[in-house]
């Protein structure tokens, strides 16, 4: 294809996000079967257009009009009541009606089975291109909903999650309560107490210190029971709804205190905030003590909408950023055709496509595993917090170039990038941090072996590559899986603290080698199936950014001038001749 002329945009809105994004829409093919593909890429068109339009400019009035917590009403009577401004609920009669939420969970009209959970990732990813916020709890929403489905008993519970996949105006969300003050990171801190009434039902008193999606229909709660062991092993997971009695007939409120909203730095459409528990109605999810198992499935999913976000504010930054580097002029010429910028744009394309390419394939593994396939467990353990750890720090990074690209006018909140900084910062923080996260792929590769299924999966991904245009490129990616398996090998002989010293250089390197196989892999597909060699020069770019020794001169004076000689291809999605990327052996005299 031609390099598409971002020129002709004035802004990264009032266009079709889908249609614009090469990038996202080859992973939705790659991760999707073909039928399943041919159902969902209509409808992704149609959401990326209404994402694009409506979405995008009512997310910016919400967030100069955010939420409004009224505790108490005009006689001091609690009423827990949010008040939302009219285009907040415009957004959502659009995304939960274009089944967001549901197509995962029910079949949707025109399929006899439910769409995989990587359909629902990609939906939050165009949202997420508007208002990363909102996506908050939608993906709730979807956590919920696939807690309850597998582990939900009894009426309270299957009503509720009824109404969580529902399309019409019968749609509910969800939220999850755990963090309390004393602990975010160490959930196994919680206090609160569940006492038990009868059957399901309990009575929970605590507070719950950061709520988002404070006032949704029920929110899923982890508490103590009495007698129960300390620590995570302790904990009971209970849905506590909004209203008592049968939770969508009355308008009773439960025994809770919405106390107040945190005064966010962003994220402004989702209010947040505190919540006393006084002995609300809490329904047991499964049995006791197994809650924060049950839980870990939920943030599982949460982790990877978090890194679907992350991405796709890195797209949104990038498109407004093509487009400002093409209209904007200094010194005589557009801003792009300087060299600095297009070594800039290359390479945050670049930083988009890996992390869109692994966030996606966790994706699929991950539902995988939830269509029942097992064996996906353990690599699915490995990718995720791997997934949610480097894109939300990439994502800020991208957000805060982008504000320098677009110069003095990306500070100011006329511009999305605004908007969009302040709301990436909160995705290293919130479903697990950095540090926390980097623990967890300790965790699994000391409880689940999760190294085997890792290198294996690298090893694949690099078997299938043949093309001499990613010859080299394959080979550095070989040499440094080898690295790897060598670096987990060298942590499980040492004592813990060192493993901790080193986690985080280790998820890195995780992220780095996995994904560059990946987009290896994804470069021959691309050879073989449209003999265009673009995706091959983006792997060849991540691997030299990411995987390549450089000496001392930190690459000056290697003569690199990928960024000049590739920017149509890599920024505008121009198609390469294969060919042209294979170097010529002079002939022998
Ligand atoms: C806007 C917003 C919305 C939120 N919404 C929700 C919500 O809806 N529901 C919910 O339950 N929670 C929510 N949270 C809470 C969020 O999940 C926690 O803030 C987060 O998990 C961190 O916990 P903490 O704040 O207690 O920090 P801490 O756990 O105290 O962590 C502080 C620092 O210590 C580091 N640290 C902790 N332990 C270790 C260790 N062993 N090794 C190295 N470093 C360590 C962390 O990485 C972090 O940098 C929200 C937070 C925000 C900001």
């Amino acid at each position: 294809m031609g390099p598409i002329d971002y020129g002709s945009f004035e802004a990264g809105r009032h266009v079709n996000y889908f249609d614009l994004d090469h990038t996202f829409r080859r992973e939705v093919a790659r991760v999707l079967d073909d039928d399943e593909h041919d159902w969902a890429e209509p409808r992704l068109h149609e959401f990326g257009e209404v994402v694009g339009q409506t979405v995008a400019d009512n997310a910016d009035t919400v967030d100069d009009h955010g939420p409004e917590l009224h505790t108490y009403d005009a006689h001091g009577n609690v009423q827990n009541e949010v008040e939302y401004h009219p285009k907040q609920y415009e957004n959502e009669r659009i995304a939960y009606g274009a089944g967001i939420v549901a197509d995962a969970f029910e079949a949707p009209p025109g399929r006899e089975g439910p769409m995989p959970l990587t359909h629902h990732l990609a939906m939050e990813y165009l949202l997420s291109y508007a208002d990363p916020g909102f996506t908050c709890p939608v993906s709730m929403t979807g956590g919920v909903a696939l807690v309850l489905d597998k582990y939900g008993e009894g009426d309270v519970l299957d009503s509720y999650y009824e109404r969580l996949v529902a399309r019409d105006g019968d749609c509910v969300e969800g939220a999850m309560f755990l963090t309390e003050e004393q602990g975010g990171s160490d959930v196994g801190a919680n206090e609160t107490i569940a006492e038990h009434v009868e059957g399901r039902e309990y009575e929970l008193t605590g507070e719950k210190w950061f709520c988002s999606n404070i006032d949704a229909e029920g929110t899923l709660a982890l508490a103590r029971t009495p007698d129960a062991p300390d620590g995570t092993k302790g904990l009971s997971l209970f849905l506590v709804p909004h209203t008592k009695g049968d939770a969508w007939e009355t308008d009773e409120l439960n025994d809770q205190l919405y106390r107040r909203l945190k005064d966010k730095l962003g994220t402004i459409s989702v209010p947040t905030g505190e919540v006393e528990l006084q002995g609300a109605t809490g329904y047991l999810v499964g049995e006791e003590e197994r809650g924060f198992k049950y839980m870990t499935d939920m943030l599982n999913l949460e982790r990877l909408s978090n890194a679907t976000a992350s991405v796709a504010i890195m797209g949104r930054c990038l498109l407004e950023a093509k487009v400002h580097a093409a209209n904007r002029e200094a010194f005589g010429s557009p801003i792009q055709e300087y060299p600095l910028m297009k070594r800039d744009l290359v390479d945050m394309a670049v930083d988009h496509e890996a992390a869109t390419a692994y966030t996606f394939d966790a994706g699929r593994v991950l539902a995988e595993r939830e269509a029942g396939d097992d064996e996906a467990y353990r690599l699915m353990r490995a990718l995720v917090p791997v997934a949610k750890y480097r894109t939300a720090r990439m994502s800020v990074d991208t957000a805060s170039y982008a504000m320098e690209i677009l110069g003095g006018n990306g500070y100011v909140n006329d511009f999305v990038t605004h908007r969009m900084l302040r709301d990436a910062q909160v995705l290293p923080i919130w479903e697990g941090t950095s540090n926390i996260l980097s623990l967890d792929l300790l965790r699994a590769l000391e409880s689940e072996d999760a190294h085997e299924p890792l290198l294996a999966e690298i090893r694949a991904n690099l078997d299938a590559v043949e093309h001499p245009a990613l010859a080299e490129t394959k080979s550095v990616v070989e040499s440094a899986n080898g690295d790897l398996g060598a670096a987990m090998a060298a942590l499980a002989t040492e004592d813990g603290e060192y493993a901790q010293l080193q986690a985080k250089e280790l998820a890195d390197l995780v992220f780095d080698v996995y994904t560059a196989a990946l987009l290896c892999r994804e470069g021959q597909a691309e050879i073989d199936e449209s003999d265009d060699a673009r995706t091959a020069l983006v792997a060849e770019r991540f691997v030299d950014r990411h995987l390549r020794e450089s000496g001392g001169d930190r690459g000056i004076g290697d003569g690199d001038r990928f960024a000049l000689a590739h920017f149509d291809s890599v920024v505008r999605y121009e198609s390469v001749d294969p060919a042209s990327l294979v170097d010529v052996a002079p002939a022998d005299d």
